[in-house]
């Protein structure tokens, strides 16, 4: 593949500034000459995601995520190196060069998403046909709106083999890009030992998956009766994960209020949709996961949850809320009353009522104090004991303005003195704060540890080298033209552990050939994991002295380790290898007495 230029890359640089690409993202705070905000790539309460303009860099204290803004791209949207530069030339209106083409796995992605698009369509269509008609019967028994359907692109699997395979290779498309994209099966004859395909999706009402740029990703298909399972999903493909997708985001995230409404089902969302409430989304066919709960902090800052009053729905609930509280976004319950899920509750009292419940949802601290009473007798004196000793934990762990209002609740409900609540909950607060102060601690040595030990073992082990050799790399990124001037002294062989010994190899022709050497250009000629590594020595840039004679102590502190390295041994030398060594410091190897 011919490689993007560097001209081009140059262009991607002026105009994709770092800042303005991540805000998209991230709610970013100024502090100094760096941003920081809540990493995307972890849950966190505390921003350790740091954005650094002047390298065009981000990093991630807490995870170690980083790279330049094209890492960014890829990294955030799942792109490879090709896409995530299409994306910033897109934003910035640039024209891909032309004799740049894609390489072989973003080729079938884009396939994929073509084969899918047809799909949808045939499907779409097919409703409108007779063998349609189960699956529209079904959605009409379901009081899904003409206008609904359309907007959403549902359709009908027909109860047929080979009816998509055929539309589908009829309109060019190769099996192995319908396998790829999951739409079709692979089997073998029994009659013949050959094989062959078969649609995957048949005699199902058909759920098209849309993500945030538009791209059909993915089916859900229900069953028309009630046979089980219920749905049958997309599995996992080169252009879907269901553990990073939410069903109708496409059209929620346009939502200005920043506020989602998070449901169980496709149907609950269609249903709430159709009522008016466009900011809901649901999982797609998952328990909610980690990489969902970042998905949403991306569009919203709170998030009320819809999910059903059965035992299920209330065990996923207590594994959102669980899930959400490693972050910074608020949560409402909805609790479910007259109905067991939306979809019910709107068909019976209308839409209004819905409203009623979306007002009255309590966030999570009136969901949990409900919860935790209803083990508990109050009206006994030991049942209050036990509860506001329960309760005192939950509100020691929310902020001082909550923590105030409901002590007040509490109080008057159980009627105790405020004064007595509040107290529980300080003596609650100052164990607490030793446990947690020790307990992050030694999180925080061992996740240090951990992260070097995984990128870069050998660091771990050679931590003086290191150091040197992280500010002698940054001081070269910064000042190209002591490179130079040090170049018969530089060598990779320098280099004791293998990610910067690694880097330098990249860096050092580049900075040599005069060619640019900056974040944007460097993400082409290395790998994700390695811009990481280049994105914490950006990090470490402020606290060093970026001069000259920094360099020199760095090369001769690296000689040095080099000699300590390469001295064999003493202690597990013979006497004649020990006479051998000293012989060859004092250059006369051979023997000549
Ligand atoms: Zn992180």
């Amino acid at each position: 593949m011919p490689r993007i230029p560097d001209s081009f890359l140059d262009r991607i640089r002026e105009s994709s500034d770092i800042e303005s690409v991540v805000s998209g993202y991230v709610n970013l705070k100024r502090r100094g000459k760096t941003l920081v905000g809540l990493c995307p790539f972890h849950n966190e309460k505390t921003p350790s995601f740091t954005v650094y303009p002047d390298n065009n860099s981000y990093y991630c204290f807490g995870c170690g995520a980083g790279g330049s803004v094209i890492e960014f791209v890829r990294n955030i949207e799942h792109l490879d190196f090709y896409e995530a530069v299409k994306l910033l030339a897109d934003r910035a209106g640039l024209q891909m060069p032309e004799e740049t083409v894609d390489d072989g796995t973003a080729k079938l992605r884009r396939r994929i998403f073509e084969a899918n698009r047809e799909a949808a369509r045939f499907f779409h269509e097919t409703l409108k046909t007779e063998a349609g008609q189960p699956m529209l019967a079904y959605l009409q028994r379901r009081k899904v709106p003409p206008e609904m359907i359309t907007h959403f692109g549902l359709g009908a699997a027909p109860d047929d083999w080979h009816a998509l395979h055929n539309y589908l290779r009829d309109k060019g498309f190769r099996d192995d890009e319908l396998l790829a994209a999951g739409l079709v099966r692979e089997g073998v004859s029994k009659k013949d030992g050959k094989k062959y395909v078969y649609d995957y999706f048949r005699n199902k009402v058909m759920y098209p998956i849309i993500d945030v740029r538009g791209n059909v990703v993915a089916f859900g298909g229900r069953v028309l009766d009630n046979s089980k399972p219920k749905y049958i999903n997309t599995g996992d493909t080169l252009a879907y994960k269901k553990s990073r997708e939410l069903y109708a985001l496409n059209f929620a995230k346009n939502g200005n209020d920043r506020r989602l409404i998070l449901c169980e089902g496709y149907m609950d969302v269609i249903a709430l949709h159709s009522a008016g409430f466009t900011s809901a989304v649901a999982g797609c066919g998952t328990a909610l996961t980690d990489e969902q709960v970042s998905l949403i902090s991306r569009y919203a800052d709170e998030v009320l949850l819809c999910y059903d009053s059965d035992e299920a729905g209330q065990k996923a609930a207590r594994k959102a809320l669980a899930l959400f509280a490693k972050t910074g976004i608020h949560v409402k319950v909805i609790r479910m009353q007259g109905g067991k899920d939306a979809d019910e509750i709107i068909r019976e009292f209308g839409k209004e009522r819905f409203r009623k419940l979306l007002d009255d949802a309590e966030n999570d601290i009136e969901y949990k104090l409900a919860k935790l009473k209803e083990n508990y007798v109050v009206s006994t004196n030991d049942g209050k004991i036990g509860f506001l000793k329960e309760a005192a934990v939950i509100l020691a762990r929310e902020d001082p303005l909550s923590r105030d209002v409901y002590a007040s609740r509490l109080a008057d409900e159980l009627g105790v003195a405020k004064n007595a609540v509040l107290e529980q909950v300080r003596s609650v607060q100052r164990r607490d704060y030793y446990r947690e102060k020790k307990t992050r601690l030694q999180q925080a040595t061992a996740h240090a540890v951990n992260l070097e030990k995984a990128t870069d073992p050998i660091r771990v082990t050679n931590l003086r080298a290191a150091r040197a050799e992280d500010i002698l790399l940054i001081t070269l990124l910064n000042n190209n033209s002591f490179y130079r001037k040090l170049e018969n002294r530089l060598s990779a062989e320098l280099f004791v552990t293998p990610m910067n010994r690694k880097l330098f190899e990249v860096i050092a022709p580049r900075i040599a050939a005069n060619e640019p050497c900056d974040s944007i250009h460097l993400s082409r000629l290395l790998e994700p994991n390695e811009m990481a590594a280049v994105a914490r020595l950006y990090a470490r840039s402020s606290t060093v002295t970026n001069t000259f004679a920094e360099c020199e102590d760095c090369i001769r502190a690296l000689e040095e380790e080099k000699r300590k390295a390469n001295a064999p041994d003493a202690a597990g030398m013979d006497d004649s290898q020990m006479l051998d060594f000293i012989r060859s410091l004092r250059g006369d190897a051979e023997d000549k007495s």
